[in-house]
């Protein structure tokens, strides 16, 4: 398989390590390796020393390209060490100093958002967090709700 033919081997060599110090937990994608404040760093050979680079930055950058001078990217799971790139969007600083702040840790009915229970979602106003617990809650009621309704009514009009 491949990926980009411009890749060269060092950014192989990135991308083993990489795939080395990564592990599945729920929609997240954990970084396992070094870390540093809570984020996944990535150490690289570029040839002449060894750097390290933030790890969901690699990982989103292997995904879409450069981050936009100015943006930062924001974990959308709040899972610092997460390094899944659909859990991240390109942000400016104040916009994400502005949703740490706002953050909020459990959905409406008082489910917690943490790794398991969040399920990231793309919409066409952008990234959102939904809670799996009251999805299910949803779904189950949305069932129950068609079939016995019906029923019911039948029940009434006999
Ligand atoms: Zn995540
Ligand atoms: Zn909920």
């Amino acid at each position: 398989m491949r990926v980009r033919h411009k890749q060269s081997g060092l950014a192989k060599t990135a991308r083993q390590r990489f795939d080395d110090n990564i592990a599945y937990a729920g929609d997240c994608i954990v970084w396992t390796g070094v870390t540093s404040r809570g984020y996944g760093r990535l150490q690289l050979n570029n040839g002449k020393r060894v750097v390290s680079q933030a790890a969901h930055r690699f990982a989103w950058e292997q995904q879409n390209g450069p981050v936009a001078e100015g943006f930062e990217l924001d974990h959308l799971c709040r899972n610092t060490i997460c390094v899944n790139p659909d859990h991240l969007e390109p942000v400016t600083h104040l916009e994400n100093v502005r949703r740490g702040a706002l953050f909020v840790t459990h959905c409406p009915k008082g489910h917690a958002y943490d790794s398991k229970n969040t399920c990231v979602v793309k919409t066409a106003t952008g990234t959102q967090r939904r809670c799996r617990a009251c999805r299910r809650e949803s779904m189950r009621k949305r069932r129950s709700h068609h079939k016995p309704a019906f029923i019911v009514e039948k029940r009434k009009e006999s």
